[in-house]
């Protein structure tokens, strides 16, 4: 049998790949200088169509001669970059000459691509969710408050695209449904009122969910989920839908591994084109074993970075045995390309039903909160110079430091630091939103250490600490 696209993208995919941009974080900048390059390829018209509130341009990009309109935005939450990012590689798909000529040049006389990337330019350059004016611009559908949505809402006016892919990334810690895996991409066919029901445009855009979805479950089964569609009045995808257009939300959640979704991006890639192919040649209206309401609902919070199991810890000289996750925020630092963890306790008790990225068992083993090094260390020198493995090894997650040292809110030690005149004597209970910082016994041995939400590693090059905190108390 004849290969699918799909699976012909993913294995051509290195040849799209735009590989100036690798990461979450990025420039909106760099974007723009990809849509500059595109201005001298005739295939391609580009159009300023507008400003954000800071005044930064917002572009559309368009491609095809066809009657069937298909219309993507993303980035309408400055922190969800992952389709903006198979955006690029999408545009290196369209424009190279090579072995799909014959699907490119069909998909240019039977469709129209209209490109919105980064709709939310303020944001993208803080890598905030939120517009400069503070407004989720997904919210701000019906009163149209932002430049952003106003220029969204007039696009899709002059267009009425046949076709929307309203794409977004979305929380790491959803599963898909009740299984043991994340929820990696996530759809949603929205309602356009609240009785939920399903004309002929609202049932066009399930069959292309089920479509790629039958797609997906080859190659990460298990790790698809579906948005509750509950009505929602002031959303985007949902009034797109009741404007008249099919409309496709897409979420890119997490996949074990790919803290950058470099991978998810590659999915989104083949995914949109196999859409676009499916679209132009009417090919998705297939019946398949895995319809839309097949597939499962996401299921929040049910994922950790790092899930300990099993661990027995004391609270005013009890013991009892607790599962502790945790979760390591990325905190923005300074621009939008730079950014620390802070990791926390998410959680804690019986989370038997839950998952980690990672998963430490420490079998009944005692877990404590890390203790201060008694020592102050005074200069960086005598910081470079310390024995990190000793001090971690005989259970302390912090030292002791001097105003000097301290320069931002993190350092690149595998251990806190905590100012000299700040450090807190009384225990430091483990409890949630609390610390994660932890020594693991076993008998009088420390058998693990965790800093920042970091499972210490002894064993290797490099710690595995991606920073330590600055604690100020
Ligand atoms: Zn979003």
């Amino acid at each position: 049998m004849k290969k699918e696209f799909f699976f012909k993208l993913l294995d051509a995919y290195q040849r799209y790949h735009h590989s100036a941009i690798t990461t979450k974080r990025f420039k909106y900048e760099q974007i723009i200088s990809v849509i500059n390059s595109l201005t001298t390829n005739q295939r391609f018209c580009i159009e300023k169509v507008g400003y954000s509130f800071e005044e930064r341009n917002i572009f559309l990009v368009q491609w095809g001669q066809g009657d069937v309109k298909i219309m993507l935005w993303s980035q309408m939450h400055g922190d969800e970059s992952t389709a903006t990012r198979a955006i690029l590689d999408v545009w290196n798909f369209l424009i190279a000459d090579d072995d799909f000529n014959e699907i490119r040049s069909d998909l240019f006389k039977k469709t129209t691509l209209i490109f919105i990337p980064v709709l939310n330019p303020d944001g993208a350059s803080l890598f905030k969710r939120r517009t400069a004016q503070g407004i989720d611009m997904n919210r701000d559908a019906v009163r149209l408050q932002t430049p952003e949505a106003r220029i969204l809402k007039e696009v899709i006016d002059r267009f009425s695209p046949d076709f929307g892919f309203n794409l977004h990334d979305q929380s790491l810690y959803y599963s898909a449904g009740e299984s043991p895996f994340p929820a990696s991409i996530s759809f949603l066919a929205p309602a356009y009122n609240y009785a939920r029901e399903i004309n002929t445009q609202r049932e066009n855009a399930m069959a292309i969910i089920s479509y790629i979805n039958n797609l997906l479950q080859k190659i990460i089964p298990g790790h698809v989920g579906r948005y509750d569609d509950t009505f929602n009045p002031r959303a985007f995808g949902d009034n797109i839908q009741k404007w008249g257009t099919s409309t496709i939300l897409i979420e890119s959640g997490g996949y074990p591994g790919d803290g950058e979704k470099e991978y998810l991006r590659k999915l989104n890639f083949a995914l949109l084109l196999a859409s676009f192919d499916a679209i132009a040649h009417d090919a998705y209206r297939i019946s398949t074993n895995r319809p839309y309401d097949s597939i499962p609902f996401n299921v929040k919070d049910r994922f950790f970075d790092l899930l300990i199991r099993n661990a027995v810890i004391k609270i005013a000289g009890k013991e009892f045995k607790v599962d502790i996750g945790i979760n390591r925020e990325e905190v923005n630092y300074h621009d939008c390309n730079d950014f620390y963890y802070r990791s926390i306790v998410q959680d804690m008790g019986d989370l038997a039903l839950h998952h980690g990225y990672e998963e430490l068992d420490v079998n009944g083993m005692k877990v404590k909160a890390g203790k201060s090094y008694p020592y102050r260390l005074e200069t960086q020198e005598e910081l470079r110079n310390a024995d990190f493995n000793n001090i971690l090894k005989n259970g302390y997650t912090s030292v002791v430091v001097d105003d000097a040292v301290l320069t931002k809110p993190f350092c690149d030690f595998p251990v806190n630091f905590v100012h000299h005149r700040k450090v807190k004597t009384a225990d430091l209970n483990i409890k949630p939103e609390g610390p994660a910082d932890f020594i693991v016994m076993e008998e009088l041995e420390v058998k693990h250490t965790i800093v920042n939400g970091f499972v210490v590693n002894f064993s290797k090059e490099g710690y595995g600490v991606k920073n330590g905190l600055v604690y100020r108390y």
